[in-house]
């Protein structure tokens, strides 16, 4: 009697197609991907990232003072990791993350997160955790943020002694990736305002946490927002880095 139960149960939880790709799956479902999307997002976690702005690194790239990139753009936060860049099957593990509401993907790829924070010669002095926000008309449309998860998986999984902390979008703002590079500042600008933590940050290690990072914008304004309530240092977090058409300046 049991087992038929068990078998249900196990085919409503566990996942039956690749998250990526969407083919079936065979394996025993503790992975959310095939075999060949599986081997292919083990490739892209090999790609080298510039360790202060998170951008793939080119080949001036990289030491500690950053690469090509963010040596002509330069950053205000004070380093960044990525879990890969925008590409498959990271992509299409994001794209059905949020594009679909797939929020029961949040702990795999909040865990590839946190390892990569671990990893970062800065992880110790991470106090507060921030995701980067939604607005809520758009938090209300899709049910979640999906900083927000990545963020509290990053928290369980490691930077357990860091607090939560929070920002609020004060305008619904047009997706940055379907402006044009000129316009992507000033969408974004004054758009972010502590939220009750504010005297939280103060003095403070904060990480931002988000899903992508293209023109770096809106991490920009965040970062802008958490140096105003007073944090020390800023580092950011992200699943990937998307190209970019024209890098800047942020
Ligand atoms: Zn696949
Ligand atoms: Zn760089």
């Amino acid at each position: 009697m049991l087992r038929p139960l068990l078998v249900s149960l196990r085919q409503l939880i566990l996942p039956a197609h690749c998250a990526a790709c969407g083919r079936a799956l065979n394996g025993d479902g503790r992975m959310p991907l095939c075999a060949a999307c599986g081997r292919a997002l083990a490739a892209l976690l090999e790609r080298p990232h510039c360790p202060l702005c998170g951008r793939n690194a080119g080949p001036y790239a990289s030491g500690p003072d950053g690469c090509l990139f963010c040596r002509n753009y330069p950053v205000r936060f004070d380093a960044a990791v990525r879990v890969g860049p925008y590409e498959e099957p990271l992509r299409g593990l994001i794209l059905r993350f949020k594009g679909q509401g797939r929020a029961d993907l949040a702990p795999f790829l909040g865990r590839l997160l946190a390892e990569r924070v671990a990893l970062a010669p800065w992880a110790d002095r991470v106090e507060v955790v921030v995701p980067v926000p939604l607005h809520w008309t758009r938090r209300a449309r899709r049910g979640f943020n999906q900083s927000d998860l990545l963020a509290r998986e990053v928290r369980l999984a490691g930077a357990r002694q860091a607090a939560r902390g929070r920002l609020r979008r004060t305008r619904p703002t047009p997706h940055q990736m379907l402006l044009p590079s000129a316009r992507r500042h000033s969408n974004v600008r004054g758009a972010f305002r502590p939220g009750w933590f504010a005297a939280g940050v103060k003095g403070r290690g904060v990480l931002l946490v988000d899903d992508v990072m293209t023109s770096g914008t809106t991490i920009a304004e965040c970062e802008r927002a958490v140096r105003q309530a007073g944090a020390a240092e800023v580092y950011v977090a992200v699943l990937a880095t998307a190209d970019y058409d024209d890098p800047g300046p942020w």
